[in-house]
């Protein structure tokens, strides 16, 4: 039994190939994880990067307590099993079982203990004695399978265990390695490219595409709530229907214009989260709704299309259609006209035939046509907020508070500026004042919906707030983006300063060994690295390390003024920028300009700062890569 840490795990191959990027995952014992993608995405590799099969180019593993990026595979308490079975043809199913226990010494009564429960279990006792090619596929890889049980491992890893199976054996033996998993209680690691077995198999669901994480999460939040289009495209058969539409607000009502001016109605109360910027009907969006959430109509309202074929499974069919009314010329290419619904016990719909299509209007999907990112995010990523101004104040919200005087900079002549406003920036306070409309869970947080006219602010709250509440409420204005007739004219500060430099060492001799000292410089600042930093960006990059530019992040928080003898990085104020709840100095150092937090009375335009070098991020500057 074990949990597992995967903390910014990166593989680059010898030939440049970056496999895996920025893995992280908290893996709790006992869970059952999928890794699912298509072909080439990095599954395999990172699995066998777990198993020790793989070095891993960058970031820690953690099996336990453990680090074990440096342990052998065999002191890594794990099991793999292979699609391929491994199998050694010339010994007895008996022989393949006891093989690795024998390598380890096992004494013989032990072994034979083992192999007889795992037999038992897999029901593949009355075959101990057949040699593997006198087995069936199915049969083949439960030896497999008890292979790796007989070593009572903690983890379990399983690279694409049914994919030489036939389809049958693959949906029994589904079934049996989830029952397996739930009798040993074991952390199980198991990768495919199937999305069926992804979806029944895993209590969660690592997502991938092209060696980048997509979304991690259970089954049904993955198909309920997928975070980009990938996803919603990858979960689910038939595959989700997506169309290129633009969006209209309409008082309660959002008008969804398709390509063909075709148009259907949603409540606005049902896609309240898309951002408004997306519903003046001139940005393209893709609307995305899954077959089984649309109901067909012989006629009335929907989306008019033209049946030109229906799959019929028994109870349920498949009807695939084009919207409009008329077919055109016959191309195999899909113009994004395409569209297939799932109906169950209907038989009245042929091909030819003209219907309606009715989306489930709880059950749409939108996202950024650009970006393909979810615009229904549960935690909006920001609010917008038309600021009103006038001399020294601004009206938001219906109050009119202090204009921060970095804002007033940025608007120049305007006489009104948009925020766009995160809904972390929103904190208690006394600034503004609005109506809760409705509360909701988002991950450990709630998000309280501030009706604010026909709109919402959506803000993330604690649990003493409540549905009808007023909510009292301030600015972090540092959080804020500005903008003046959609043009950006003042970014959010970031949370970190990043700051370029170089990596050195030392090594001196004490108590008679040497030892070596490993330093972050900056400008005139040498900063000693934690050892084992040190170590790690030596071991991940080689000498070229004492060569190599890096990009150092640290927490704007963390770093302070500092005076006299202390080291410190020196730097020219060039200006103080003054939020009005906090206040930051822009300044310069080593040719790099960036934003440290200050006091108000600050006088002296030369400054130095300093940090601690536990804060420190190092990120390679050659490939984007985090080491440590
Ligand atoms: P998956 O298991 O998702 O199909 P893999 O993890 O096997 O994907 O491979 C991820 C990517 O890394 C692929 O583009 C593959 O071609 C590449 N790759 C795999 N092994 C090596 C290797 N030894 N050297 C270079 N590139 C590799």
């Amino acid at each position: 039994m074990a949990n597992l840490k995967l903390s910014h795990i990166y593989k680059v191959y010898d030939n440049g190939h970056k496999a895996v990027n920025d893995f992280s995952i908290d893996i709790a014992d006992r869970e059952f994880i999928v890794f699912v993608g298509p072909s080439g995405c990095g599954k395999s590799t990172t699995l066998r990067m777990i198993a020790g099969l793989e070095t891993i180019t960058a970031g820690d593993l953690f099996i336990g307590d453990t680090l074990v990026n440096d342990m052998e595979p065999k002191d890594r308490d794990i099991a793999m099993v292979f699609q391929s079975y491994a199998l050694y043809p010339h010994m007895t199913v008996y022989e393949n079982m006891a093989f690795g226990l024998r390598n380890r010494k096992m004494p013989e009564a032990e072994i034979k203990e083992r192999v007889l429960k795992a037999a038992k279990m897999l029901d593949i006792e009355e075959y101990l004695d057949r040699k593997p090619k006198e087995m069936s596929g199915g049969q083949r890889q439960r030896v497999a399978l008890g292979r790796a049980l007989v070593r009572d491992p903690k983890v379990f890893l399983l690279d694409e265990p049914l994919s030489n199976l036939d389809a049958k054996l693959r949906a029994a033996m589904r079934t049996e390695i989830t029952a397996l998993h739930k009798s040993l209680n074991t952390t199980f690691i198991y990768v495919t490219h199937d999305q069926v077995e992804a979806m029944t198999m895993g209590t969660r669901i690592v997502v991938m595409k092209l060696g980048y994480v997509q979304q991690i999460d259970t089954p049904m939040n993955l198909y309920n709530e997928p975070y980009n289009k990938f996803v919603a495209g990858f979960i689910g058969t038939p595959q989700m229907n997506f169309f290129d539409v633009r969006l209209k607000r309409e008082g309660d009502q959002v008008k969804v214009i398709f390509s063909n001016n075709d148009t259907i109605m949603i409540p606005y109360e049902k896609v309240s989260k898309i951002h408004a910027r997306y519903l003046n009907g001139d940005v393209p969006v893709t609307f995305g709704i899954r077959p089984e959430h649309i109901d067909l109509k012989k006629d009335g309202s929907g989306l008019k299309l033209i049946v030109t074929n229906v799959e019929r499974l028994g109870n349920e069919s498949n009807i695939h259609g084009k919207l409009g009314d008329h077919l055109g010329e016959f191309t195999m290419k899909d113009d994004g006209n395409n569209i297939i619904v799932k109906v169950i016990d209907r038989d009245d719909i042929e091909a030819g035939d003209i219907v309606y299509a009715e989306p489930n209007p709880n059950k749409v999907h939108f996202f950024d046509a650009e970006t393909e990112v979810t615009l229904m995010n549960k935690i909006p990523p920001y609010n917008t907020g038309e600021a009103v101004l006038s001399g020294d104040t601004m009206e938001l919200y219906g109050q009119k508070v202090p204009l921060p005087k970095v804002f007033k900079a940025a608007a120049g002549q305007a006489g009104s500026i948009e925020l766009s406003i995160p809904p972390q920036a929103i904190v208690p306070g006394r600034d503004f004042r609005l109506q809760v409309g409705r509360i909701e869970k988002a991950d450990d947080r709630q998000l309280a919906y501030l009706k604010n006219g026909d709109s919402y602010v959506f803000a993330l709250v604690d649990d003493s707030v409540k549905e009808g509440d007023m909510y009292n409420f301030s600015l972090l204005n540092e959080k804020l983006g500005v903008s003046v007739r959609g043009n950006e004219v003042l970014k959010a500060v970031e949370d970190e300063v990043a700051l370029t430099g170089t990596f050195s060492k030392t090594e001196v001799k004490e108590n008679g060994s040497r030892v070596l000292h490993f330093f972050y410089n900056i400008g005139d600042y040498t900063l000693e690295a934690a050892p084992e930093h040190g170590y790690k960006i030596n071991s991940i990059d080689g000498d070229s390390c004492y060569k190599n530019t890096y990009k150092y992040t640290v927490d704007r928080d963390k770093i302070r003024l500092v005076t006299g003898s202390e080291p410190g990085l020196s730097a020219h104020v060039k200006e103080q920028l003054d939020y009005g709840n906090v206040c930051f100095a822009k300044a310069e150092a080593n040719g790099q300009e960036f934003l440290i937090k200050v006091d108000r009375e600050l006088k002296d335009s030369d400054i130095r700062i300093a940090f601690d070098s536990r804060d420190v991020s190092v990120y390679s500057t050659s490939i984007e890569l985090k080491l440590c």
